[in-house]
């Protein structure tokens, strides 16, 4: 084994827990002005977007010129399309050799960014490839073998590929992971060392997050060349057009009946509801549609065509009440979701604002619901101080304010 190297001079220096330190302030406020291909630029616009987020008129510029980068700003801010244009850019598709590879957490969200960087990427015949487990191994070979410019996945499957020899990377130049931090702690860290390995030395790392805490930091450095910092302020996008209320159930047994009367609140829009286990997710699930209430479900351990169905009806609103688990909370992007709801308070504070800050996105509204049982109070209030926020008591008139 090899010892991890001395940590450097440049290594970063965090301010304080879960924020980076920004060394870098140069916004471009236009696309216009980002110098990018032409063909791109078409594509980025026809996608609708007219002006740059805050962290793409950041962080598309170093990305571009070749440094490496860590982002951090939170969901729903355009991070996937940071990365994306900042890839596209770069990818010659004269070459067909994978040129880029991004990883992330969840097949849903590799499958979601590589939707965003077709669209982007509609005018460049670039070929993008979702590299994901729950699809057969042979397809994934033939399509790897036939060449392609950009391969999004999770890591169990890539890892997988590039041992079968169908995943080349000697030709890729970026290397990027969404929900960094997601990525490099616990269960994944493994696993993306693993692929790291298979990459070329001189290869850019770009690391893109909404939560950024001190360990997860503190492994950057290792793999990382004086990384450009950047980070999009919580307090410039908060939980804020968010509505956050409790509903003191008391007992966890009272939660069915409290939530089985709201369930015409529910269906006003969309609804997402998080239990924390795939287990309480099938037995709620089983006890809704028992009491002849429509709900979906997914979890980890459905199948991919399973997850891919219920995913694909709830975006098209076919399907209105979901019930998940935290597989979801992270970076899904599903725009109309107007009311989540916490059925059991999330068992870390990250995960609170991966759940109820994505249906705030893009300065949407959206009201929040958490179910509280007596011995979830003072953690309720934790999470209060923590995001300096306010969660109040349920009002009556819940219904007027989704
Ligand atoms: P993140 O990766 O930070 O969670 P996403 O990239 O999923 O955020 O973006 C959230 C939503 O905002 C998506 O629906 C995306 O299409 C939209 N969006 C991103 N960038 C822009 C932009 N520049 N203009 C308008 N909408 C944007």
């Amino acid at each position: 084994m090899e010892t991890p190297p001395e940590p450097r001079e440049d290594a970063p220096v965090p301010v304080k827990d879960e924020e980076i330190d920004t060394n870098w302030d140069e916004a471009i406020e236009t696309f216009d002005n980002m110098e990018l291909r032409e063909e791109l630029l078409r594509g980025i616009y026809a996608y609708g977007f007219e002006k740059p987020s805050a962290i793409q008129q950041r962080a598309i510029k170093p990305m571009l010129m070749g440094r490496d980068v860590i982002a951090q700003a939170q969901s729903g801010t355009g991070k996937t399309a940071t990365f994306s244009i900042g890839i596209l850019q770069q990818v010659d598709n004269g070459l067909a050799e994978c040129q880029a590879l991004v990883l992330a957490p969840t097949r849903e969200l590799a499958q979601q960014i590589v939707k965003v960087m077709i669209a982007l990427g509609d005018f460049m015949s670039v070929r993008i490839h979702a590299c994901v487990g729950g699809t057969a191994v042979r397809d994934d070979i033939r399509t790897l073998q036939n060449g392609v410019h950009v391969v999004v996945g999770t890591p169990g499957r890539v890892y997988d590929m590039i041992n079968r020899r169908a995943l080349r990377l000697a030709d890729t130049k970026i290397f990027a992971l969404d929900e960094a931090d997601e990525m490099l702690s616990r269960g994944f860290k493994d696993q993306i060392y693993d692929v790291f390995k298979f990459l070329p030395e001189q290869v850019r790392v770009a690391l893109f997050s909404a939560t950024m805490p001190l360990e997860v930091l503190e492994i950057t450095s290792r793999f990382m060349q004086e990384p450009i910092r950047i980070l999009v302020k919580k307090d410039e996008l908060t939980l804020e057009g968010i509505k956050q209320f409790y509903i003191a159930v008391e007992r966890e047994e009272w939660k069915l009946d409290t939530l089985c009367d709201l369930y015409e609140t529910l269906t006003i829009t969309q609804a997402i509801i998080y239990c924390n286990t795939r287990r309480k997710v099938d037995w709620l699930t089983d006890n809704m549609t028992q009491k002849d209430f429509t709900v979906s479900a997914m979890h980890g351990d459905m199948d991919q065509k399973e997850r891919d169905i219920i995913m694909r009806e709830f975006r098209s609103g076919s399907s209105r009440v979901l019930i998940t688990t935290d597989l979801l909370a992270r970076g899904i992007d599903v725009q109309q979701v107007s009311l989540v709801i916490n059925y059991d308070l999330p068992t870390n504070r990250e995960n609170y604002i991966h759940r109820i800050g994505r249906s705030g996105r893009f300065g949407r509204k959206g009201v929040a619901i958490n179910f509280l049982t007596s011995g979830d109070v003072r953690y309720m209030r934790d999470i209060e101080a923590f995001y300096n926020t306010q969660i109040e008591e349920m009002p009556m008139n819940v219904a007027d304010l989704i």
